[in-house]
C-alpha cells in the first residue's frame, strides 16, 4: 500500500499492485460484469480515480455513476469537436449531474492536424490527459476489443506508461452488447452515431464508416495512424 493525497483530501491508502497481481485480476475480470469491475476500481482507488469519455455514447458513464455518483468524468475539449459532440457532453452532464472536468485546449494558430497529426494528438490530447491524471492513482476508459483489430488484445486492467492503473471495464463488450445496454437503459448517444459515425473524435480526423468496416475505420482515414496516444500502454 502507498499513501496518496489530493487537493483538500487527506492521505488514502492505495494498493500497490504488482504485475503478477494485475495478471491475476485480468484473468478474474474476464468472467466479471462491467459493474463488478467498476465496483472494484471504485473501492480500490476512489477518490483518486476518474474516467475519460469521448461522448460517442454514455454507456461507461451510466455504469460508473451507479457505483460512484461523484466520480470525476474527464472530457478533453480539443477545440476541434463536432457541435453534436459538445451538445452530447451538455446533455449527459445534465442527465447525470456529472462531476465533469473539461480540459479545454487553446485553439492552435496552424492546422497541425493536417501536417502532423501525431504531434497534434500529443500536444492537444495526451498533454491534457497528463494534466487531468496528475494526482490520480487510476483511470477508466470505454475502450473495447471489438472496436478495431488493433484493440483485439486490450487488457481489462493494466499499468499505463505513467505507472497508473488503467481499467477498461467494457473491454469484452461487443457492438451488440453496447447497443443492447443503450436501449435497455435509455442511455444518451451522440446523434452522429446514427449517421454513420460509430467512433467519434475530432472533426478533421473523423469520417463515416461503411458496412463491414471496423468501428474505428473512420479515424484518421487514409493516414498511417490508428490511435491518438491516450490508450498507449
Ligand atoms: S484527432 Fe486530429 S485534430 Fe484531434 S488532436 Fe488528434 S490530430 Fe489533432
Amino acid at each position: 500500500m502507498s499513501a496518496i493525497t489530493g487537493p483538500g483530501l487527506g492521505p488514502r491508502e492505495i494498493p500497490d499492485l504488482a504485475d503478477e497481481e494485475l495478471a491475476d485480476l485480468n484473468r478474474d475480470f474476464e468472467h466479471r460484469s462491467a459493474s463488478e469491475i467498476i465496483g472494484w476500481a471504485v473501492d480500490a482507488f476512489a477518490p483518486h480515480l476518474c474516467l475519460t469519455a469521448s461522448f460517442t455514447d454514455a454507456v461507461l458513464i451510466d455504469l460508473a455513476v451507479k457505483a460512484d455518483p461523484g466520480i470525476e468524468v474527464v472530457f478533453i475539449d480539443t477545440g476541434y469537436h463536432f457541435p453534436e459532440t459538445l451538445e452530447t457532453v451538455e446533455e449527459v452532464r445534465r442527465r447525470y449531474g456529472l462531476n465533469l472536468r473539461m480540459m479545454t485546449v487553446a485553439r492552435q494558430e496552424e492546422e497541425l492536424w493536417a501536417k502532423d497529426p501525431e504531434n497534434c494528438c500529443s500536444a492537444v490530447k495526451v498533454g491534457q490527459l497528463d494534466r487531468a491524471l496528475a494526482g490520480k492513482a487510476a483511470w477508466m476508459s470505454g475502450l473495447r476489443r471489438a472496436e478495431a483489430t488493433t484493440r483485439e488484445t486490450a487488457p481489462i486492467v493494466v499499468r499505463d506508461l505513467r505507472g497508473l492503473v488503467k481499467v477498461n471495464p467494457i473491454a469484452t463488450w461487443s457492438d451488440l452488447d453496447v447497443q443492447g445496454y443503450i436501449a435497455d437503459h435509455d442511455v444518451p448517444v451522440n446523434p452522429l452515431t446514427l449517421r454513420g459515425y460509430p467512433s467519434i473524435g475530432c472533426m478533421p480526423c473523423t469520417s463515416p464508416v461503411g458496412d463491414g468496416e471496423d468501428v474505428r475505420a473512420g479515424r484518421w482515414r487514409g493516414k498511417d495512424k490508428t490511435e491518438c496516444g491516450l490508450h498507449v500502454m
